[in-house]
């Protein structure tokens, strides 16, 4: 199972795995705010997605 995190404001793919991890680590990650579109991550929800498509990969 892989698991994508993304911006809200401008849909870039902030993370990727294999293991949920804590929003706050993406934020930390990225001192808060999207590299993209530089939106504050403390204000601007992550979408998280489930792919249990590629388990098969
Ligand atoms: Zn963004």
């Amino acid at each position: 199972m892989a698991v994508s995190m993304s911006c809200k404001g401008c849909g870039k793919t902030l993370f990727t795995g294999r293991e949920v991890i804590e929003p706050y680590y993406i934020r930390a990650k990225n001192n808060s705010r999207c590299p993209s579109c530089g939106r504050n991550l403390a204000k601007t929800p992550m979408s998280i997605q489930l792919d249990l498509l590629t388990i098969a990969h």
